[in-house]
């Protein structure tokens, strides 16, 4: 019944190898592609033990079988393949089902066919020896053939995207070659009894130069290491994309950030989360940095090339949420503004305070004497004010020196300055304006002071009137800096002749 020969021994190490890479591929279960290489592992170890099994046989026919089942397991071999390359350069754990389903059709039917080949005998061909290939048989060689090309050339060039190791490239190259050229034999004519045994040791050497290249050189370990326990620890959001800014990777914080799960992350185009994408000086230098708003945080974000001398090389995104940081600096900038407004300004009318007034009136003085131009002051004193704060109380003077501050407010022109001098005593500074126009303003103001309607606390109506002095200086004056006490001068000129008047002159 068996029968002891060397026969035996390629496909017995090829499941020798295919289980030990297995059984390496098993531990490593969280690595992207691991069920397909452990599906293409599967398939190969099977079929060279089904295989190993059969030529121990003596009896021819049971043999054949042994060869059948061993060549129905192994054309799934290409599709695993296809689907290892497919899912590691997406970098996904999860193969693609429902490419594989399609993917998956040929080789089910290859299946079906070999089952009922003597109905129709398209698998194999009676003559000129038992098992020769018939044309499904070829067919679904080729379309094997297609399949590992096409996942290879997917994964090469993935590879290249993404490392500057030409190491890992050539051995995605060399292990199915290493597999193919066993099997090549087959569609020259020879035996595929024959073929098959060489065919196994191919696989079997391509799957140890997997090993050796991919697996024990860390290419399916480190990366995953580092993904898993750096990456996916961090709490800033890291982003892969490919060079046109399609992400092929984000980290746990990342999918947070996009509030969106992996499936739809990936394969999205950064464009879609930032309007100017990609930074210029990324291309330029290969490197960037920009600020971009995500779900209502600030994120600060750095760019940089895996590769900085490949322009087409893949893209590491690193988030850093700014919120809090910027959301402090605008609040000082405004605690700034409103601080620097409060040193400027007199709390309880709002307007300018002495020390600002003064500073403008210094400037408007040093523009009349460079440019020729007039310049009068208006200063105004409430008439028998202490009256309203005995008789009312001094909320009432309060309400009432709010309201001629925004009397004054209303009369004076956009380019006027007011001022609150201190008690109720006000001022304006008129810069471009002569004596007759800076008079006639005064005449505006002391009627809109007694004209406005004021009333205390109490709803008692209070009449109040100001008195104001003007003067006014052009650049033929001298003593331009004594424009303020020759405007006092008038103002105590208006009280003695009666208050409720202007007074005014010239410097
Ligand atoms: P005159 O017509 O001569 O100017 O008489 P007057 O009463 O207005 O003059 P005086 O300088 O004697 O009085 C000024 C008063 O203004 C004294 C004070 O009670 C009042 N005063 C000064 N600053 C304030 C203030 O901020 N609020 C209130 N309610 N009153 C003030
Ligand atoms: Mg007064
Ligand atoms: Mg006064």
């Amino acid at each position: 019944m068996f029968e002891l020969t060397l026969l035996p021994i390629p496909p017995l190490l090829a499941a020798l190898v295919a289980g030990a890479v297995y059984s390496r591929v098993f531990r490593n279960d969280h690595v992207p592609g691991v069920n397909g290489l452990s599906m293409l592992m599967l398939s190969i170890g099977f079929a060279s033990l089904v295989q190993a099994g059969g030529l121990l046989l003596a009896d021819p026919s049971h043999r054949l079988l042994a060869m059948k089942i061993a060549g129905a397991l192994l054309v799934f071999a290409p599709v695993a393949w296809f689907a290892f390359c497919i899912s590691y350069s997406r970098r996904q754990l999860k193969l693609p089902l429902a490419l594989l389903n399609i993917v998956s059709v040929i080789p089910l039917v290859s299946i079906l066919l070999g089952a009922t080949n003597p109905m129709h005998h398209l698998v194999w061909l009676e003559q000129p020896f038992p098992l020769s290939p018939g044309p499904w048989f070829t067919f679904q060689e080729y379309y094997g053939y297609i399949l590992i090309i096409a996942g290879c050339a997917i994964l090469a060039f993935m590879l290249s995207l993404a490392q500057s190791n030409w190491r890992p490239i050539v051995t995605v190259l060399c292990a199915p070659a290493m597999a193919c050229i066993g099997n090549i034999t087959s569609l020259s004519g020879e035996a595929w009894g024959q073929a098959l045994e060489l065919t196994s040791l191919g696989f079997a050497l391509g799957a140890w130069a997997l090993y050796r290249g991919i697996l024990k050189n860390g290419l399916l370990d480190t990366i995953p290491v580092v993904r898993d326990r750096v990456v996916n620890q961090l709490s800033d959001p890291v982003v892969v994309t490919s060079h046109r800014g399609i992400i092929i990777d984000a980290n746990q914080a990342a999918l947070t950030m996009f509030g969106m799960p992996r499936e739809e992350v990936i394969d999205r185009t950064i464009a879609q989360f930032m309007s100017n994408w990609p930074p210029a000086s990324l291309t330029e230098r290969g490197a960037a940095h920009d600020e971009i708003t995500i779900g209502g945080q600030i994120y600060d974000v750095a760019f940089s090339r895996l590769d900085p001398t490949q322009n087409w090389s893949d893209v590491v995104l690193v988030f850093r949420d700014v919120t809090v940081r910027r959301e402090d600096e605008r609040r000082l900038r405004k605690l700034q503004k409103e601080l620097e407004r409060l040193a400027h300004t007199d709390a309880l009318t709002g307007l300018y305070n002495r020390r600002i007034f003064m500073q403008r009136l210094e400037e408007e003085v040093e523009r009349v004497r460079r440019h020729g131009t007039t310049l009068s002051v208006l200063l105004f004193d409430l008439d028998f004010f202490k009256k309203v704060n005995d008789t009312y109380g001094h909320d009432a003077g309060d309400i009432v020196l709010a309201a001629v501050a925004r009397v004054a407010t209303q009369v004076k022109r956009m380019s006027d300055v007011a001022a609150r001098l201190g008690g109720e005593e006000f001022a304006l500074l008129l810069p471009e304006t002569d004596q007759q126009g800076a008079v006639q303003l005064a005449q505006r103001l002391r009627t809109a002071i007694e004209r406005h309607q004021y009333l205390s606390p109490a709803g008692v109506p209070l009449h109040v009137t100001a008195s104001i002095g003007v003067a006014t200086a052009t650049h033929e004056a001298r003593e331009i800096e004594k424009l303020l006490s020759l405007a006092d001068r008038q103002l105590y000129r208006a009280k003695n002749n009666g208050r409720n008047r202007v007074c005014s002159t010239m410097l």
